[in-house]
């Protein structure tokens, strides 16, 4: 490895100092700071305080209070939409110094950090909506005496634990729901990327969200994240991460039988045939394994192809690849930026390295990148993967492509279903039979035909079995976070206490 350069654009930049947010007060940890250096760029650039226990209790405590006692689950949804649109509007106003954040810690680039934030500032907005909207249901038919209504009542505290691939814009998928529900909150960072999240609290309190409603903690997920998932004062869990972690955290909650929402892995093919745009796929396969670093629980990362095609479109997507520009993360140009950290660099590399020895060929890369800067690795493609090989299973979480064929569309269902996880799949044909059947029988909870990786704030996201539980954004996501409650109203006599129906 060559020495680390500070890159001109970090020439005035001093690390930054981050406090925790607890019941509306900035507070600093008792222990030692956890120090963030960038993956891209090999400087420090944030320091948190590492929260303790004792600190998610404090949290949590205030959280509580302010859902019991507070003003904010007692606002008219209006009100809470009115502060959500303010949020958002600060949002799009701190977006580049958010972006910024984002880019430095995570090692995105910084072009893909500025969209992530446009994303999220409409996902407030969206969220804002449906504050308003958030309705249940009544029941005039249930006879001359009875009215049945059914209300939509905040869930409570919701603790809320998200991942380092991306920072602002997970948390924007599960905290303006959880505010326009009426809850409370209590939010965990990754360790190593916490700081637009912060900033996203200075945001929050500017934009009149009252103390104690969102507070948020820095330190490890041991440490302050478990916690979060086990105390009886908590009644809902929002988790992103790995489905390690995920497991964990769903048996930690069904101590107190909380209610538990999860995105996890993925392992999402892309089913090519014959008949496809292959100008559009090559386009959309590179995009879908190499955005984000491959650092993306979406990623595109099980080519499927017809084996009429297979050598060709496996040339034309590598001859694409080629052209990636890996780089500074903060060059304006670059198209994929840092690994997170050296020890999952380390991690990607012996997935490439197996894949090699159970026989696979490494049509593109396969090796770390020594840019004198941070940590990088190749876009790598792997050609002559078979559905038995780990890389084909498991989540690799790099920029790692595994090509794969099939003969019939059975065989290609078969293949895309062989696998623990069902976050999403792409199809890729000019005829609409085709498509659909991929649609309807690849077990994923999203399926995108002829285009991949495309989203919106009013689409639901969320996976089939070892990829989680529960679907974020979309018009349901605001019930996520709300108890049903029956009232059931009786008027005139009532007949005995044998009432049959
Ligand atoms: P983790 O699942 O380890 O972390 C996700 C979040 O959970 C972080 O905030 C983490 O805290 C926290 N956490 C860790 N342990 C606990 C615990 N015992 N109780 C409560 N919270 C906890 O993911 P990583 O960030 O380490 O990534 C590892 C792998 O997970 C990746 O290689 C990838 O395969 C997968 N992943 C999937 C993502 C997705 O979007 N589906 C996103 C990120 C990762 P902290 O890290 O600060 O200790």
């Amino acid at each position: 490895m060559t020495a680390h350069v500070k890159p001109k654009a970090l020439d005035n930049f001093a690390a930054r100092d981050f406090r925790m947010l607890i019941d509306g007060v900035w507070t600093e940890g008792s222990g030692p700071a956890l120090e963030r250096v960038a993956p891209g760029h090999g400087v420090v650039v944030s320091r948190y305080p590492a929260g303790t226990k004792a600190d998610a209790e404090r949290a949590i405590a205030a959280a509580r209070k302010a859902f019991d006692d507070g003003p904010w689950p007692r606002m008219t949804g209006a009100e809470r939409s009115n502060i959500l649109l303010r949020a958002a509007d600060l949002i799009a106003a701190k977006a580049d110094e958010l972006a910024f954040l984002d880019c430095i810690e995570s090692g995105k680039p910084i072009s893909q950090a500025k969209g992530e934030l446009a994303g999220a500032a409409d996902i407030w907005r969206y969220a804002a909506a449906l504050a308003r909207d958030l309705h249940g249901e009544s029941y005039n038919t249930l006879g001359e005496g009875t009215l049945g209504v059914v209300l939509r009542e905040a869930i409570g505290v919701v603790s809320i634990i998200t991942p380092w691939n991306f920072p602002f814009l997970i948390v924007s998928q599960k905290l303006p729901f959880a505010l326009a529900a009426g809850c409370t909150t209590v939010v965990k960072p990754s360790e190593l990327t916490s700081g637009s999240t912060l900033l996203l609290g200075e945001i929050l309190i500017e934009a009149g969200v009252p103390a104690g409603v969102v507070n948020i903690l820095t330190g490890t997920g041991p440490e302050v994240g478990a916690p979060m998932t086990t105390h009886p004062d908590v009644d809902m869990v929002s988790f992103t991460g790995s489905t390690g972690v995920g497991r964990l955290t769903m048996a930690n909650a069904a101590q107190t039988l909380k209610k538990v929402s999860l995105e996890l892995g993925g392992k999402n093919p892309q089913i090519v045939f014959p008949d496809a745009n292959l100008e559009e796929f090559i386009d959309a396969a590179v995009f879908g394994a190499y955005f984000n670093a491959g650092e993306c629980c979406n990623a595109g990362s099980r080519l499927i192809l017809h084996k009429s095609i297979a050598a060709e479109v496996t040339a034309r997507v590598a001859a694409l690849a080629r052209k990636v520009r890996v780089g500074d993360p903060l060059d304006p140009t670059t198209q994929v930026g840092a690994i997170i950290t050296p020890q999952h660099l380390d991690k990607i590399g012996s997935y490439v390295d197996g894949a090699a020895t159970a026989g696979a060929s490494v049509a593109l890369g396969g090796t770390a990148l020594d840019l004198g800067l941070g940590q990088f690795m190749a876009p790598t493609i792997l050609s002559g993967v078979t559905p038995d090989m780990a890389v084909a299973r498991e989540e690799v979480f790099g920029p790692v492509l595994s090509v794969l064929t099939f003969e019939t569309t059975d065989e290609a269902i078969r293949i895309a279903n062989a696998i623990d996880y069902g976050l999403s799949a792409g199809v890729w044909s000019r005829d609409f039979d085709t498509c659909l059947t991929i649609g309807r029988k690849v077990r994923a909870g999203t399926v995108w035909m002829n285009t991949f990786m495309d989203g919106a704030s009013e689409l639901p996201f969320g996976g089939y079995r070892q990829s989680g539980l529960g679907r974020e954004l979309g018009r349901h996501a605001v019930e996520d976070y709300t108890e049903t409650k029956t009232l059931n109203m009786h008027m005139g006599a009532r007949t005995g206490w044998w009432m049959p129906r």
